[in-house]
């Protein structure tokens, strides 16, 4: 999607701390930590959150699930780490390319604040 963030990042249009990729996803470091390790895992294929989400999409979203767990072991925080996807502006979704946030590398606060 020519008007994406996410999809000019992954194009190499904008540039980004890039810690892995493979055919289907990329991992970048987030440009505004809110952990000691703050990375997003982003497939390559636009789609807005897991309501956009269709039946073949079903290996992909597994495939960054255990992606995720790949990259916290490369990284040194396998130990304890937290995941979160954000599907919508009021839970804070921002960009509107599914992605999958990868926080760790110091002890996690609540997961929402009151
Ligand atoms: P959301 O709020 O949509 O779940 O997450 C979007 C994330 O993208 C935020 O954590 C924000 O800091 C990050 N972000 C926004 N713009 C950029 C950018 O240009 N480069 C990188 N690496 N991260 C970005
Ligand atoms: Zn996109």
């Amino acid at each position: 999607m020519s008007d994406c963030l996410f999809c000019k990042i992954i194009a190499g249009d904008i540039p980004a701390d890039k810690i892995y990729e493979d055919d289907d996803m990329v991992a970048f470091r987030d440009i505004a930590p809110q952990a000691p390790q703050h990375i997003l895992i982003v497939p390559r294929k636009h789609i807005i959150n897991l309501s956009d989400l269709s039946e073949t999409e079903d290996a992909l979203i597994g495939k960054m699930m255990r992606t995720a767990a790949k990259i916290a072991a490369d990284e040194s925080i396998g130990d304890g780490y937290r995941t979160i996807i954000n599907n919508g502006a009021p839970a804070g979704q921002e960009v509107f390319h599914l992605h999958m946030h990868i926080l760790g590398g110091a002890p996690l606060g609540p997961l929402v604040s009151k």
